[in-house]
């Protein structure tokens, strides 16, 4: 028989978006009329932008003729694009990253569960809290997780850093010395940002304490307010000390045409277990070649039309069109007199659930009252007991809708 890796077999099931299906497939089979609106998965809604569509059709048509025919590209991605993400997303805010420090993947998620790959199995982790789960999970898998406690929801050899109303959703710096800090901003669950000067606080830490932060700005397109940096090369001395992940999927509705990068500059070093020192990017870049082939051709053609002007235009739009989804949802919420965060730098609302309720009592109270589905925070992480997610993904109508509905809520 196979010995399987028990790390996996350590995993708790995964109960948030099954228990979530369960509880509306009831509810739908005992109730009709209101249709159930769904903010609860954070999936896009608005279509590819035509810019886009059109460099995918032209790079089929490369692949339908022997002449432009493109087979393996090279695994860390299309020159046409790396240069394009140098340029656009990096010098234009006036940092220097080179081509062979931008990897371009299938999209973020791949990126921040492999990037393990490289890291020592005794490296110490920290997570803010509540977290996207896949941090957590992929270094269960990897070992760095030590064991669950269902009676606390947290894993012994993780450091979580708990991100609540008490400190305005601003993490403490670590208390354990951890080697490496995952850090999302703007923030999904939450919505929450750090600005420029908070974000500095961290960089400093690591490279006081010799820690790596695992950067992932796969929101940073929504950022709106001038002090929130989109990328944490902003900061001084981060290509020191941290990796950066970044996707197209919330950007341009890439979640089913799958592209995204992560930046790993030269001045990255780590240590073996020797003492000698190696750039971290050389281990990226070997993990890479030898695990993956690539993004797809026409998904990196697509992504490089988003850096022309009229994409850029047409990208703009698209999250224009979420963020006034995210802003009625705000309003409305305000209007039931219930508190929330996120929604002005990212397509995240976390509201505070009223009167005290469990995150679980309250989605019960939003599907039976309001017929609409969210999220339930503590499926996040501890520190989500009490919130709640929407997301502003939804078309206006569905989004105008469910602001109706939120008004159900001033009773409770
Ligand atoms: N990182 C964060 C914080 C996310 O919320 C998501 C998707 O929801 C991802 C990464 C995954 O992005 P991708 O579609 O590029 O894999």
């Amino acid at each position: 028989m196979l010995k399987v890796n028990d790390n996996f077999t350590k995993l708790p099931s995964s109960y948030l978006f099954s228990e979530i299906a369960r509880r509306v497939d009831t509810f739908a089979a005992s109730h009709s009329g209101e249709k159930i609106i769904r903010m609860g998965i954070g999936d896009v809604t608005r279509p590819l932008c035509s810019e886009a569509i059109r460099e995918m059709e032209e790079a089929v048509r490369h692949e339908a003729d022997a002449a432009t025919f493109r087979g393996y590209g090279p695994e860390q991605g299309h020159l046409f694009l790396r240069e394009k993400i140098v340029a656009y997303d990096y010098a234009a805010r006036g940092i220097d990253i080179l081509p062979d420090e931008v990897f371009v993947s299938d999209g973020a998620k791949s990126d921040t569960g492999n990037i393990g790959d490289i890291i020592s199995a005794n490296c110490k982790v920290a997570v803010t809290d509540p977290v996207y789960p896949v941090y957590v999970d992929t270094n269960v898998m990897a070992g760095r997780a030590g064991e669950f406690d269902s009676s606390t929801g947290k894993w012994s050899d993780i450091e979580y850093l708990s991100c609540n109303d008490s400190n305005s959703f601003i993490p403490s710096l670590p208390k354990n010395h951890p080697d490496i800090i995952y850090l999302c901003y703007p923030n999904n669950p939450t919505g929450t940002t750090l600005t420029r000067n908070q974000l500095k606080e961290w960089v400093d830490y690591a490279r006081a304490n010799g820690a790596v932060i695992l950067f992932d700005s796969a929101y940073e397109a929504y950022i709106s307010e001038s002090d929130v940096p989109h990328s944490i090369y902003e900061i001084e001395g981060a290509k020191e000390v941290a990796i950066e992940f970044r996707s197209f999927s919330k950007t341009a509705g890439f979640t089913g045409v799958r592209c995204g990068y992560t930046v790993v500059p030269h001045d990255l070093k780590g240590i073996d277990s020797s003492g000698k020192i190696v750039e971290v990017n050389s281990l990226w870049n070997r993990r890479q070649t030898t695990k993956f082939n690539g993004a797809s051709y026409i998904s990196q053609r697509a992504a490089e039309a988003l850096y022309s002007p009229e994409g850029q235009k047409q990208v703009k739009e698209t999250i224009a069109y979420y963020m006034t989804n995210a802003a009625m949802l705000r309003d409305g919420l305000a209007q039931a007199g219930i508190e929330c965060r996120g929604g002005i730098n990212a397509p995240y609302i976390w509201l505070k659930t009223p009167g005290g309720l469990s995150s679980w009592d309250f989605f019960d109270i939003m599907l039976k009252k309001c017929h609409l589905v969210g999220t339930p925070g503590v499926g996040f992480g501890p520190s989500g007991e009490g919130y709640f997610r929407l997301t502003a993904f939804s078309s206006h109508e569905a989004t105008l809708e469910a602001v109706r509905r939120i008004e159900r809520l001033s009773e409770l």
